[in-house]
């Protein structure tokens, strides 16, 4: 019998980092949950050195997540991706912002090529970025997969405003420390 099911999980953790009674008004508190949720990701072993986190125009959080793809057995379980469908399931919208309103995806690094497909159809108005797909490179053995030429202006001309380099050191220092331990997770 084939399965038709799949079922992802994020950490219990997740609720110890991420506020949900809070508002995240700055890009700046929004790339650093992300970060923070990188962080955590690494210190519990429960995924790889990335989070991402979707907020609606209010600085309301909508979705946290963190890498999953070991311990889910499942290589879409990255950050943004599971940040995309928790949010979309709350939402009951498979696009965020079908209904009006303005959603960000804040990532503590660039998009791979999978989450930036992604990142095309889920319906956010905005994506932060911290460390640069140069950085996750330099720090870890992760390929980043292939981008268009223009990646950001790509996503400008689809409605999706890009910022960069958001906390990008704090960003590498998670990096560094999971590249410095040798192992994958
Ligand atoms: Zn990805």
């Amino acid at each position: 019998m084939l399965p038709l099911q799949i079922h992802l999980t994020l950490p219990p953790w997740i609720e110890d980092v991420a506020d949900a009674s809070r508002r995240y008004v700055t890009d700046e508190e929004r790339v650093g949950l992300a970060i923070e949720l990188s962080r955590h990701n690494i210190q519990y072993g429960s995924g790889g050195p990335f989070g991402a986190a979707v907020f609606d125009e209010h600085g309301r959080l909508i979705s946290a997540a963190a890498n999953r793809v070991v311990a889910q057995t499942c290589s879409v379980a990255h950050a943004e991706m599971l940040a995309y469908m928790v949010a979309q399931q709350r939402l009951a919208s498979y696009r965020l912002n079908e209904q009006g309103g303005h959603y960000t995806l804040a990532t503590s690094a660039q998009p791979c090529c999978q989450c930036y497909g992604a990142t095309v159809w889920a319906g956010i108005d905005t994506l932060l970025i911290g460390a640069r797909a140069e950085d996750v490179e330099e720090l870890t053995e992760f390929d980043e997969g292939p981008l268009p030429a223009d990646w950001p202006g790509e996503l400008e001309r689809r409605g999706i405003s890009v910022r960069r380099d958001i906390l990008r050191e704090q960003a590498r220092a998670v990096l560094a420390a999971y590249g410095a331990t040798g192992e994958s997770y």
